[in-house]
């Protein structure tokens, strides 16, 4: 479902952060992207989801070339691809309600099923207790889980993360991965940036590490490999 061929970035001050990526990874796969600071990461998770293109090379989502896409044909792709930020990104002014419920409006949802989809993901991350709450009002594990429920609530086939529990003591980074598992439980693709050795090492998905722009090891049930 997802497709890296020779993928390579260079930024315009001249810094080459992708070096010749080449990667699949299958619908249904669970994958962890780990390497030290400045490796890569980021920039090969906002390729993904189309942040920025590649200087050379192919990314294919669902047989679609994220190169070959209109700038008004973004918002469709972003559709099969929901996104999680390592500081949450929600709007503040809005309710955890509302925030989810935006994600919804700008795709033009039914408002009949925009009600009933964000109680749905809501329920899900076990926040519909705080529905009327605005973010200031909940701790960082709970930003994070509506961060989660936004970010799924339009059935994406791939969740992209990028160092989602990078803010949060570890029993709330526990809660976030319970979701995220229950997320790929139902079928759908999550790749993870993250330098949460413990969850790595525990979970025993396939883990991906990036080191000066290149994948210097993929394995199945791998461990996180490097030191705390
Ligand atoms: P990681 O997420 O693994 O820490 P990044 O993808 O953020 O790595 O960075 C890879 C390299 O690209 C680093 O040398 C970083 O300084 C550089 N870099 C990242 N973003 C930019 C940018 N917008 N402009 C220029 N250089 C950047
Ligand atoms: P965590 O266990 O994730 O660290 P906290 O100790 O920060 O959570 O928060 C515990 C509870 O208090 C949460 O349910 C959160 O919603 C609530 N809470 C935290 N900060 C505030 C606040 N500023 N206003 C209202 N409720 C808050």
């Amino acid at each position: 479902m997802l497709d890296f061929k020779n993928v390579w970035k260079s930024y315009k001050n001249g810094v080459m952060a992708v070096n010749g990526i080449d990667l699949h990874i299958n619908k249904g796969e669970f994958v962890y992207i780990v390497g030290p600071s400045g490796a890569g990461k980021s920039t090969f998770i906002k390729l993904m989801y189309r942040e920025i293109v590649p200087t050379k090379g192919e990314i294919l989502i669902d047989g679609v070339n994220l190169a070959k896409i209109k700038q008004r044909q973004v918002p469709k792709l972003r559709r099969k691809i929901g996104v999680v930020f390592q500081d949450y990104k929600l709007l503040p002014k809005l309710t955890v309600y509302e925030n989810v419920a935006f994600a919804l409006e700008v795709i033009e949802e039914h408002p009949k099923v925009i009600k009933k989809r964000v109680m749905e993901v809501l329920d899900l991350v076990k926040l519909k207790h705080k529905a009327r709450s605005l973010p200031t009002e909940l701790s960082g594990g709970e930003q994070q889980r509506v961060s989660i429920a936004r970010s799924i609530c339009n059935n994406p086939s791939v969740v992209i993360a990028d160092e989602p529990t990078g803010n949060l003591d570890p029993d709330s980074a526990w809660s976030i991965m319970e979701i995220f598992d229950r997320i790929n439980d139902n079928g759908t693709t999550v790749v993870m940036a993250t330098h949460n050795r413990d969850i790595v090492n525990n979970m025993k998905r396939r883990v991906i590490a990036i080191e000066g722009g290149m994948i210097v090891r993929d394995e199945q049930r791998g461990d996180y490999g490097y030191e705390a």
